[in-house]
């Protein structure tokens, strides 16, 4: 019998890393608080790191096979004017899908590698040495704990791992809308006005994923349902895909999540409960895929399990801080620029992202070959 892995949390991290523990022959038991496992309305960039990692646990091909195969990021001014692009080929890949198709993917994969998933079971903590406390009093005892129970992880909070947690000044809408005939199906388009943005992503044959981003007090910018007057008022020219939205949509405020560590001997958080970031190079949970089959191959042959947590997370950490800082740093050009030098902004962009530094910092992610992701 395999080594025993008990994962807190049923999300995107956690499923990723239970399968990539249960494919290198761990007996893995997934523990999510909520009675069903469901995931909300919205689409999800998947990068090439992030592809490489779902590939490697199988869940890839699941994932997007409904999705919009992406050419180009198109990022535009309120006149229209390009602030960059970024094109995209068949080995540097983006794909879009919705959130519900990557989320079944990897319960799926999860399923075929053995992997037992219980729905309605809240974690409450941890302990060093390998234990997990249910909420209801249960002790587990296993080789290895993993919190993946997202940006408010009651694991981290009861090791005292956390460094830092930062309420970003934006939050953003998320939600799906139909697609018709004739819409472009694979730009996507990103309009800045001021302190708003406006998102539109292709993602399925049926739908088109939206994205509204705004400072945390404009009300009428976060208000849900989205108030599509004031928001075709910014973006005039994307007023027929607004006037497509329904009464749903999501409103999160952005947050980061530094940790003094992300283990504490045999746990080990992973994905938003180490390292939840501002949204803005969509990479938190491609960053979470990488991370979730590096950490699987860290462990596996590990005589000593907390010795070899501590060598991947020196491993992988730099990266992941990379991305924390510089989609933190994107946010603040979108949101916090001065309103009276847009312009400014414009020709600062336009500059800047054309040095080939900027553009390898921007693309480390993206072009990360993960650890693991081949053996
Ligand atoms: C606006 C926005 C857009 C984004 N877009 C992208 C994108 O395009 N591409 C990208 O790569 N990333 C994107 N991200 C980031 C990405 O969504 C996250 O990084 C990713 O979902 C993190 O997954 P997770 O499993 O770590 O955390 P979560 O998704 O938060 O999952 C945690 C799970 O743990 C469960 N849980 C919580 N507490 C307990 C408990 N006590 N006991 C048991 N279970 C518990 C929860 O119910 C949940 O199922 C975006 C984020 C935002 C806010």
């Amino acid at each position: 019998m395999g080594r025993i892995a008990e994962v807190a949390g049923a999300g995107l991290g956690g499923l990723a890393v239970a399968t990539a523990l249960a494919r290198r022959g761990w007996q893995v038991r997934v523990h999510e608080r909520a009675s069903e496992l469901r995931m909300f309305g919205a689409g999800i960039w998947l990068w090439e790191n992030g592809l490489r990692s779902l590939r490697r646990i199988g869940a890839e091909e699941q994932a997007v096979c409904n999705a919009k195969q992406i050419r180009e990021w198109a990022v535009v001014d309120q006149s229209g004017a390009d602030l960059f692009r970024r094109a995209f080929t068949d080995e540097d890949t983006m794909v879009l899908p919705v959130r519900a198709d990557l989320y079944q993917a990897l319960i799926d994969a999860a399923t075929a590698a053995g992997v037992t998933i219980v729905p309605g079971s809240p974690v409450a903590s941890a302990e060093p040495d390998g234990i997990l406390f249910l909420a209801d009093g249960t002790r587990l005892t296993a080789d290895l704990v993993v919190a993946a129970d997202g940006a408010h992880s009651r694991i981290r909070e009861s090791l005292l791992l956390t460094d830092r947690i930062s309420y970003l000044r934006e939050g953003y809408i998320r939600l799906l809308v139909p697609r018709l005939p004739g819409d472009e199906e694979a730009v996507i388009t990103e309009a800045w006005h001021g302190s708003r943005r406006f998102l539109y992503c292709p993602s399925s044959d049926e739908q088109h994923y939206l994205a509204f981003s705004c400072l945390v007090d404009d009300r009428r910018g976060r208000a849900v349902p989205v108030d599509r007057d004031t928001w075709k008022e910014t973006f005039p020219m994307f007023a027929g895909m607004i006037d497509r939205i329904g009464g749903d949509g999501r409103w999160d405020r952005g947050m980061t999540v530094t940790c003094r560590s992300w283990s504490d001997g045999r746990v080990v958080l992973v994905g938003d409960a180490a390292h939840a970031m501002a949204p803005n190079l969509a990479q938190g949970a491609n960053m979470t895929f990488t991370n979730a089959v590096s950490l699987a191959a860290a462990v596996t042959d590990a005589q000593d399990v907390p010795a070899a947590l501590r060598r991947w997370e020196d491993r992988e950490r730099g990266l992941t801080d990379h991305v924390q800082r510089w989609s933190h740093g994107y946010g603040w050009v979108v949101s916090r620029w001065p309103e009276n030098l847009t312009g400014a902004r414009t020709r600062f962009l336009q500059f800047a992202t054309g040095l080939p530094w900027v553009d390898r910092q921007l693309n480390l992610a993206a072009r990360h070959v993960p650890a693991g992701s081949r053996s």
